[in-house]
């Protein structure tokens, strides 16, 4: 703890930097996007698991192989840097929107089920930290579809309680009620909502907006502001908060460079959320001490990571 106080300098935050929720693709920038990630400041990454979308899996094969193609590109990334990576395997609910099309919603269901379970003998096997993206489609759907949606995401969660497994969840946005729904899911499949972390969250961090599922925040612009506006000081000073990380969802498609925040997104942001968080009080500041933003952005970037994922090997 001696060290941790002063990762903070007052300018710059020197300590471990993670992003947790970004994609890498070969067809992308790829490594070149890790190594500016890590260039940035950047320590580890909570890699996420990309479906092709041009070319849906028909099969579990095809999954499989997918899967694999991640696991691949996480190793390249340890073995060709610093950065530490721990691995999010699983079927975006997107892509079982996709399919019910072409293979009709029963066997899409069964395939988007296949592809959890598969996902979970990587997690026992500890190649992979977590089931991810899964979830629900962020447009509108019809009733039934949506119906449909939301009681396999039950069941998803109903097998990674068994093993334990954190999910990473892809939802639509409709604020703190996408929260009440997806918590409610949680009860009734008997998952823990200590490890039901919400991805792409909006800024706004208050337990009560959040309903205490934990979350990695898009950093886009404003969200410095609102997470420092919404952290709950009280519950964070006594250990209790839910973990708040920070993502880019870097998505590295070369068709959408602007469409996404970049790899160095989160150091840049950590370093503004810091200095935001010690202006005095008197000149509209939060007037934090140094040792209480060292502490808070040691959450984001280490405990809370580890808490989820486990600590990096
Ligand atoms: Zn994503």
């Amino acid at each position: 703890m001696e060290d941790i106080i002063h990762l903070w300098d007052g300018e710059k935050w020197n300590g471990p930097i993670t992003d947790g929720h970004i994609h890498l693709d070969r067809k992308g920038r790829c490594l070149d996007a890790a190594i500016d990630f890590e260039s940035s400041g950047g320590t580890r990454l909570i890699l996420v698991h990309k479906p092709n979308f041009s070319k849906l899996p028909e099969d579990i094969d095809d999954v499989s192989t997918a899967y694999s193609e991640t696991l691949s590109i996480a190793n390249e990334v340890i073995a060709s840097t610093n950065i530490q990576v721990q691995v999010i395997l699983g079927p975006h609910p997107v892509v079982w929107s996709h399919q019910i099309e072409l293979l009709g919603e029963k066997r899409a269901t069964e395939l988007h089920i296949q592809s959890v379970d598969l996902a979970l003998r990587f997690f026992e096997t500890g190649d992979c930290v977590g089931i991810g993206e899964i979830g629900r489609p962020h447009f509108p759907v019809s009733p039934e579809v949506w119906k449909s949606a939301n009681s396999m995401l039950q069941d998803i969660l109903k097998r990674c309680s068994k093993k334990n497994a954190p999910v990473q969840f892809h939802v639509e946005d409709k604020g703190s009620l996408t929260f009440q729904e997806l918590s409610q899911i949680c009860s009734k499949a008997n998952y823990p909502k200590s490890i039901a972390l919400r991805h792409f969250a909006p800024a706004d961090v208050s337990p009560s907006f959040t309903s205490k599922l934990p979350v990695t925040v898009s950093m886009g612009r404003g969200s410095v502001q609102k997470i420092a506006s919404t952290i709950d000081v009280n519950l964070l000073f006594k250990g209790t908060h839910p973990p708040v990380l920070m993502e880019t969802d870097y998505l590295d498609d070369p068709k959408r460079p602007g469409a996404v925040l970049g790899p160095r997104t989160i150091a840049k942001r950590t370093n503004e959320l810091g200095k935001l968080l010690q202006i005095p009080k008197d000149e509209g500041g939060q007037g934090w001490k140094q040792e209480e933003i060292s502490e808070f952005l040691w959450k984001i970037h280490r405990v809370w990571p580890d808490m989820l994922y486990g600590e990096c090997g």
